[in-house]
């Protein structure tokens, strides 16, 4: 007997070869009907025998083209209509948008394989895509997904490409971004002084030759690229960007990733995956590389190469090279055509006329206990939705917090994790937070009626709520989003014990908060202790001169005088008057940050005074550590009980450390060891008294892989069930997913 069915998918369903999937489906079970794009999801009609609708139907759940996600299905019999055929008809908006979108995709290597054909059509074409593969997120305006809708609205296909474009059995079905020689973009070059050159991609590759700066146009942002195996050119970039010391980011093929960097199958798996993000890797040997790359650090970040033109260019150079986000200090990625400031900070620009929509970064990771462990979360990666195991009739804006900021839109029963916007105490980088979440709101048409913030009065992207005068505003505290994102990451709904180990963030009692321990769920979460309160001088200056707060450490072991009074001598001047607030205990605040320890052990244990990046000396001081043989040197520490709270001494070890005249890399590992130690007897300290098994650990100090593996392994000796985190990021870039999950709880817990 005959049927008629309308089916109704919605999630990644479009620019992902959903629609061909389903004609040729519906070709295989004999079915008439049509299928449609919507801004509601994929529509489709079927008609055909009973048995063959049913079979359709469980075949295209089980079998979805890879890229896309199915997030909800619908099923319902509606009357025949005697179809004839099976066709795909043209897409229809309904308003309302109830889509998701795919990624940028890396290059596929069907593409690949095509584009180093001698014999094919697109030759060393370097905007060769397909359904599987190409800009998706970085090139749409706004949805339902369709070429007009795209920065490839200005490029009519020619008749090849449109055939190619038209025919389901094709693998460029309905890809939006095909396009060849004669229709689709081309490769433009610019020099020093803003002049258009002839013959782009051989003039870029002729500057990196010459170990000079190319700013070359990616997928969704431009890079500067340079030789990474010339110092010569390593220190011109670093000239040119104004970074001194942070490391540099490679892009290389896997083959040369392999010399360099020691890589598992996942982490193998992971640098080709069609995200592709930059993973940091153990290095194996640097030989050639250029020594101002990565100084001092045990980890180098490398990518693949991701869209064609990288191929091309790597092709010919044949050596790695150094790819890094092209942004002015403070500012963030360009990704608009500024010759101009691109010309300040590279020797020639390698452009193209498909215009990149909106930003993205790459985005950073690490493999942990086989798993990814997010560092950046950004191109590749969204706007792929995380599924929240709570509903909610409310759509809640999280602003983030103010250093590696994202942003978070939570509605039905899902989080819209923003791209990585940057540090928003610059006015630039502010803007740029704006125009995404106005991005997400176009796209996703979400009208928040609630904006979520960081409880700190300072932070300057609260400005942007007041854009949403009828919402309501909701505040929560720095390392309890830290937890809500563990939370929200895991769909944990039960009660919990969360680790929040991080740099500086506004506590509710007006001090520093960064080490901190909780108890409870996303409903309520409470503080169960902290590191042991010290005071931190100078403020936000000590985050980069850290030097002031071990100045304060010796001053709470030693009082004011001798190898106090010594080391302040050593500062200079500055360090004297530095001396002098800490013994008043003025300009300046306590802390029970754990960033800022690890910044006093690097400063003690003689790493550097200075952090020239965020998270310098705590590197080195992991590095140092991960050089010592495993051992079980510990140092002591206490835990007392203070109003309550449990409070986690360290002096004791910081005392033990300074005085050590032992190996410095043994040193630095019983650091970690006694660390992980007093997290796992806070963790003891907590279950006894509440019951609980589960510990999360989180904030930006678990960034540090060493602690990490060091305390879940303690705490599964335990029996604690463990968890990290994985799509978002331990450190900031995660604080947004939290802050709309714990805003979403608290109001659930009023509700009821
Ligand atoms: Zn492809
Ligand atoms: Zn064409």
């Amino acid at each position: 007997m005959k049927k008629r069915s309308r089916i109704t998918i919605k999630g990644i369903v479009q620019g992902v070869g959903f629609r061909p999937f389903l004609y040729r489906s519906a070709h295989q079970f004999q079915l008439t009907g049509f299928v449609k794009n919507t801004s509601k999801g994929v529509i489709l009609e079927v008609e055909g025998e009973k048995q063959a609708l049913e079979d359709f139907n469980a075949y295209i759940i089980k079998n979805p083209p890879p890229l896309s996600l199915i997030e909800h299905h619908e099923t319902r019999e509606i009357p025949l209509e005697g179809s004839e055929r099976f066709h795909i008809v043209p897409s229809e908006d309904t308003g309302q948008n109830d889509l998701l979108v795919s990624p940028d995709i890396a290059i596929c290597a069907n593409c690949r394989d095509e584009m180093f054909d001698p014999q094919d059509r697109r030759h060393n074409y370097p905007f060769i895509n397909c359904t599987d593969c190409g800009p998706r997120f970085s090139i749409i305006n706004s949805l339902p997904y369709d070429r007009p809708k795209t920065t490839m609205e200005k490029f009519p296909m020619c008749p090849q490409c449109g055939k190619e474009y038209g025919d389901p059995y094709d693998r460029r079905y309905h890809a939006q971004p095909v396009s060849c020689y004669r229709c689709g973009p081309v490769l433009t070059g610019h020099g020093k002084e803003g002049e258009e050159t002839a013959n782009p991609l051989d003039k870029a590759i002729e500057h990196i030759q010459a170990n000079r700066i190319v700013a070359v146009k990616g997928l969704a942002g431009y890079h500067l690229a340079c030789r990474a195996l010339s110092q010569e050119a390593v220190v011109r970039l670093r000239e040119l960007k104004g970074r001194e010391t942070k490391p540099f980011a490679l892009m290389a093929t896997l083959e040369m990733i392999k010399q360099y960097a020691h890589v598992s199958p996942k982490e193998e798996a992971l640098l080709q995956s069609p995200a592709s993000p930059i993973l940091l890797l153990k290095c194996k040997n640097n030989d050639g590389i250029a020594p101002s790359l990565a100084p001092g650090l045990a980890n180098m970040g490398f990518m693949t190469p991701y869209t064609p033109l990288h191929f091309l260019i790597l092709e010919k150079i044949g050596e790695p090279l150094v790819m890094t986000s092209a942004n002015i200090t403070d500012e963030p990625i360009i990704y608009k055509d500024e010759i101009q400031s691109l010309s300040g900070l590279s020797d020639y620009i390698l452009s193209h006329d498909r215009e990149i929509n909106i930003f993205a970064d790459d985005s950073v990771a690490q493999v942990v206990n086989d798993k990814l462990y997010m560092v950046r979360r950004s191109r590749g990666f969204v706007p792929l939705p995380l599924k929240i195991p709570v509903q909610t009739p409310h759509t809640f804006l999280a602003l983030g917090p103010m250093m590696k900021t994202t942003f978070t839109f939570l509605y039905k029963g899902k989080a819209l994790v923003g791209q990585y916007i940057g540090d928003t105490d610059s006015p630039a980088t502010l803007e740029a937070e704006k125009k995404a979440v106005d991005h997400f709101r176009n796209l996703f048409s979400l009208e928040p009626t609630h904006v979520v913030m960081d409880a700190h009065p300072g932070y300057p992207n609260r400005e942007l709520a007041s854009q949403y005068p009828n919402a309501q505003v909701i505040e929560i505290q720095h390392h309890q989003a830290h937890v809500g994102a563990l939370m929200a990451e895991h769909g944990m709904l039960k009660p919990m014990i969360g680790i929040s180990m991080d740099g500086t963030g506004y506590g509710t009692d007006g001090n520093i908060w960064g080490g901190e321990v909780f108890v409870g769920d996303y409903k309520k979460l409470e503080r169960f202790g902290h590191l042991k309160y010290l005071f931190l001088p100078s403020g936000d200056k000590s985050a980069k001169e850290p030097w002031r707060f071990a100045l304060s450490v010796l001053h709470e072991l030693y009082g004011p005088e001798g190898k106090t009074l010594e080391f302040a001598r050593e500062m200079g001047i500055k360090g004297e008057q530095v001396l002098e607030t800490i013994k008043k205990r003025v300009a300046g605040i306590p802390t029970s940050s754990c960033g800022r320890v690890f910044d006093g052990v690097g400063v003690l244990m003689g790493l550097g005074k200075l952090n020239s990046f965020e998270g310098e000396l705590p590197m080195k001081l992991q590095a140092l550590a991960e050089s010592a043989p495993k051992g079980s040197k510990t140092y002591p520490y206490g835990l007392e009980n203070e109003k309550k709270l449990q409070i986690l001494n360290l002096m004791p070890m910081i005392r033990g450390i300074i005085e050590d005249r032992g190996d410095r890399a043994e040193i630095a590992r019983a650091f970690h060891t006694t660390l992980a130690k007093g997290l796992v007897k806070m963790a003891t300290k907590a279950r006894n008294e509440y019951n609980i098994e589960t510990v999360g650990l989180t904030g930006g100090v678990f960034q540090n892989t060493l602690l990490l593996e060091m305390t879940v392994d303690l705490l599964k000796q335990e029996d604690f069930s463990v968890l990290i985190h994985s799509q978002v990021p331990p450190n900031d870039g995660g604080i947004s997913l939290g802050q709309a999950f714990l805003a979403a709880g608290q109001l659930l817990n009023k509700e009821n």
